[in-house]
C-alpha cells in the first residue's frame, strides 16, 4: 500500500509539476508567437515597396534613349516607395526597441497646449492641400510631465490620420483641455470613419481597415501601434470611436501633473 501510494504521490507530483510548467510558458509560447508574426508581417510589409522600386529600376534601365521626362515619372515612384519604406523602417526599430524596453522617455514638465499648437501648425499645409480646415481650440496651460518629442510624435501620427482619411472639404477639429487631474486631448474628423468590425484592431501592427486605400495614402500600419505605446507609457489611456462614412474621434487623456 505504502509503495502503491508513493507511485501515485509521484505521478501526481509529475502532472502537477508538467501542468505548471506548461503554464509558465504559455505566455513566452504566445510572446514567441506574437514575434514571429511581427517579423514576418514586417518583412512582407518591406517585400512590396522593395518589388515596386525594382520594377520601376529595371524600366529605367531597359529605355537609356528616354528623356528625363520619359523617367520622371518612374522616378518619383522609386521615390515615394522609398520615403515609405523609410518610414516602415523607422517604426520598426521604434516597436523593436519599445518591445524590448530599450526606449527611455526623456521626461520634463511640458505644456501640453502648447505642443498641440505647435503640431496642428506644421500639419497645416498638410490640410491645407487638401482644402481641409484644421481647427485647434486648445485651454491655456494644460501642464503635464511627458516627453516632448514622443507627444509631437503622438500629435503628428493622430493628425495625419485624421487629414489622410478625411476627404477634401473636411474638418478636422483638435481640442486640448483640463478635466479633473487628467489632460483631455481630442482630435476629431469628417473623414471616411472605421467600420465597427475594425475598430477593436486598429492599434494592431501593420493592422489595415482598408488595405487598398492606406497604401495609397501611404500608410505603414505602425501609427496607431505607437501612438498607444506613448500613451501607455506616460500613464494615459487612448480610444477611437468611429462612424463609417460619418467620421473619427480619437480621444486621449493624460494625468496632468502637480
Ligand atoms: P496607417 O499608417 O495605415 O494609417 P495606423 O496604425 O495609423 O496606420 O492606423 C491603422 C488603420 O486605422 C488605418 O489603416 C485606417 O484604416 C484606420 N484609421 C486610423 N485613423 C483613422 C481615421 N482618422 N479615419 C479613418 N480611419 C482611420
Amino acid at each position: 500500500i505504502l509503495l502503491f501510494g508513493g507511485f501515485v504521490g509521484l505521478l501526481v507530483a509529475v502532472a502537477a509539476g508538467y501542468y505548471l510548467a506548461n503554464r509558465a510558458l504559455i505566455p513566452i509560447r504566445i510572446s514567441l508567437e506574437r514575434q514571429q508574426q511581427f517579423v514576418s508581417d514586417a518583412s512582407h510589409e518591406l517585400r512590396t515597396p522593395l518589388s515596386v522600386i525594382q520594377a520601376h529600376g529595371e524600366l529605367l534601365l531597359r529605355h537609356p534613349d528616354h528623356t528625363i521626362e520619359q523617367d520622371s515619372k518612374h522616378i518619383s515612384v522609386v521615390l515615394q516607395e522609398t520615403r515609405r519604406m523609410s518610414k516602415l523602417v523607422g517604426g520598426l526599430l521604434t516597436l523593436a526597441r519599445s518591445d524590448s524596453n530599450q526606449l527611455e522617455l526623456d521626461k520634463r514638465a511640458v505644456q501640453l497646449d502648447r505642443i498641440v499648437q505647435d503640431s496642428v501648425g506644421k500639419m497645416q499645409m498638410l490640410a491645407e492641400v487638401k482644402e481641409i480646415i484644421l481647427n485647434a481650440e486648445t485651454e491655456a496651460s494644460v501642464p503635464m510631465t511627458g516627453d516632448e518629442e514622443r507627444l509631437h510624435q503622438l500629435l503628428t501620427a493622430l493628425l495625419d490620420n485624421a487629414i489622410k482619411y478625411t476627404p477634401e472639404g473636411g474638418v478636422v477639429r483638435v481640442g486640448c483641455r483640463k478635466l479633473a487631474h487628467t489632460a483631455v486631448l481630442e482630435i476629431e474628423d469628417t473623414g471616411i470613419g472605421i467600420a465597427a468590425e475594425h475598430l477593436p484592431h486598429v492599434f494592431d501592427r501593420f493592422y489595415r481597415a482598408d488595405k487598398a486605400r492606406t497604401r495609397q495614402e501611404g500608410g505603414t500600419g505602425l501609427g496607431l501601434a505607437i501612438a498607444k505605446w506613448i500613451v501607455d507609457r506616460h500613464g494615459g489611456k487612448l480610444r477611437v470611436e468611429s462612424k463609417l462614412g460619418v467620421g473619427t474621434r480619437v480621444v486621449v487623456t493624460l494625468p496632468l501633473s502637480g
